[in-house]
């Protein structure tokens, strides 16, 4: 027997129709490339996105099209997000911080036909436009008196000509929820990146989990700053779930340092935000360094990468802020878990609520995961065994854009698990602690080393800017672990030093065998750790008392 209740489609369109009628007044507060702050409306944006969707009607880009941005957080990607995927077209967020020789392998890849880029953007795009041949469009996200009449790149307007002279009216579309909405392409740091393809029904599922309390907990009372870009998975979702809850928003633009980021937090009274552990590194070195408090600030997820304690710590102990250490991945529009303590948790002693806290967090309704050995066995939930990770869920990824790679999943009785590539462990109330990926995981004498663990320790070391831990193959044990250190500007450790503070904090095994120091760590292009670069770069490194590289 099926159920008696209406069928309808969940459509990003209803996304923005329901902001549209419900929190017209709600605003939208972009900082501009150009520096300037501008302000509108939930109203504006759905006015605007409607204008969007007629001028890609006019130009007949198919259903299913691509539109491709190269784009900092503001007001008119948003417009986009609306805009492109609610008429049926395929939004295509770029990463503009790639080599510009993987840009125009994605682009060709994607097959974008409209590449839409912030004017900061334009020297990229001017040097890569001849080697994208499937784009018809180029769109310059900035008011007509702003191009420049010469800049070489064929058929370009300015974002406001080309949806300007458009209607403000204009029928959304109904279609099959499973249709793509957007893409978005792993960071692809071995082989050629793979996109994953979100559809409608994925990013509305998303949209409702993310706004729930142990997730994102967002209300019409929130002022939200995604400092996460939306050109990395959708901005985590919160464009979508701040329309569905009618939230202020706050776009920064491309000034992400920690002064321009607490400005506009004070000045929009921000009261949650979003990004990945390095932003927020920078931004509570200045509030230290200036003696800064904030106002408003209440909550924020940190994820990406793992959270270190000693930042939990100085957002909750130092300034009364909540953090949510959360887990995700392209591949799973992003959400996975969140860290947010349950109630027999707060009779417990503080040192013991950071250690939850610490954890990567529990599974967001929606997605299961489980832990699994080499031979694929289910592990015990015990928060000791260690093992592959495996989740499955309706926003998970089942297959690559256009099959690259293969069938990602792992059957299993006929289930398709997606493997993570993380190791991790589950503790009996669920929460997971990633210990380490896969690929860059330490291996000592058959135990795991959680690399994560020795950089947090290092990290804990005032002297001390960033460290990697890497495995570095030994003899008699296989690997063994080393950690590479930046130090901060002007300050100074001895490797001596630092290998001691690792007294008592971990197993001795466990502890690295060096400390390496070196100017700079090499990021990839949405600021992770390249480990495979930093291992070239020590390759003729020797661990004390080996004696040759191996
Ligand atoms: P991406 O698809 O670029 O977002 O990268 C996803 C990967 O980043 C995950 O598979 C993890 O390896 C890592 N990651 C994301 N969040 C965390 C976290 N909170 N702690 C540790 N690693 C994380």
């Amino acid at each position: 027997m099926l159920g008696l209740m209406q069928s309808q489609p969940l459509l990003i369109s209803s996304l923005i129709d329901f902001a549209e009628r419900h929190h017209a007044d709600a605003e939208i507060v972009s900082r501009r490339v150009e520096g300037d702050i501008h302000r509108y409306t939930w109203k504006d944006v759905a006015t605007r996105a409607r204008q969007l969707a007629n001028a890609l009607d006019g130009m007949n880009l198919p259903f299913s099209g691509r539109v491709a941005t190269l784009a900092w957080n503001g007001y008119r990607h948003l417009e986009l997000y609306f805009g492109v995927s609610g008429s049926g077209r395929v939004l295509h967020t770029i990463n503009p911080r790639l080599h510009p020789d993987q840009i125009t392998w994605i682009v060709a890849h994607a097959e974008d036909q409209v590449l839409c880029f912030d004017m900061s953007f334009l020297p990229l795009v001017q040097a890569v436009h001849a080697r994208c041949p499937s784009i018809r469009q180029y769109v310059a996200l900035c008011e007509a008196d702003k191009l420049p009449a010469d800049t070489g790149i064929p058929n370009l307007v300015s974002y406001e000509s080309w949806i300007g002279g458009h209607a403000t009216r204009y029928e959304w579309p109904s279609f099959d929820e499973n249709s793509a909405s957007s893409m978005c392409y792993t960071s692809g740091t071995t082989g050629n990146p793979k996109a994953a393809l979100y559809s409608h029904r994925s990013t509305i599922l998303h949209a409702y989990a993310a706004a729930l309390p142990d997730v994102m907990c967002l209300s019409a009372r929130d002022s939200v700053l995604p400092v996460v870009p939306m050109f990395h998975v959708n901005a985590w979702g919160i464009p979508y779930s701040a329309a569905l809850a009618g939230c202020k928003l706050v776009l920064p633009g491309g000034l992400l340092d920690g002064k321009s980021v607490y400005e506009l937090i004070e000045a929009e009274q921000v009261t949650f935000a979003a990004g990945v552990p390095t932003v927020w590194q920078t931004l509570l070195g200045h509030l230290k360094s200036e003696g800064l408090r904030f106002s408003a600030l209440k909550r924020t997820v940190i994820g990406g990468a793992a959270c270190p304690p000693a930042m939990l710590k100085a957002f909750r102990q130092d300034h009364g802020v909540e953090v949510l250490h959360g887990w995700g991945m392209t591949e799973m529009s992003p959400l996975g878990t969140l860290c947010a303590l349950k109630k027999k948790h707060l009779s417990m002693p503080i040192e013991e609520q950071w250690t939850v806290l610490a954890k990567q967090g529990r599974a967001v309704f929606g997605v299961e995961m489980k832990i699994v050995d080499d031979d694929g066995n289910d592990l015990p939930w015990d928060g000791k065994a260690c093992g592959d990770l495996y989740v499955k869920g309706p926003w998970v990824v089942r297959e690559y854009f256009k099959g690259e790679g293969g069938d990602p999943l792992v059957y299993q009785n006929g289930v398709g698990w997606f493997p993570t590539g993380d190791v991790a462990t589950i503790d009996s109330d669920g929460y997971l602690q990633i210990t380490d990926r896969s690929k860059d995981v330490i291996k000592s004498g058959g135990e795991w080393i959680s690399s994560i663990e020795v950089e947090n320790i290092a990290m804990a070391h005032p002297a001390v800017q960033i460290a990697a831990c890497i495995g570095m193959k030994h003899p008699k044990w296989d690997e063994r672990p080393i950690v590479v250190v930046v130090k901060k500007p002007g300050a100074e450790v001895t490797k001596q030093d630092l290998l001691e503070s690792y007294e008592g904090k971990i197993a001795k095994w466990q502890m690295p065998d060096d400390a390496v120091f070196v100017e700079a760590i090499p990021l990839g292009a949405t600021g992770k750790m390249l480990k495979t670069r930093l291992r070239e770069m020590l390759k003729d490194y020797c661990l004390p008392g080996v004696l040759t590289s191996l």
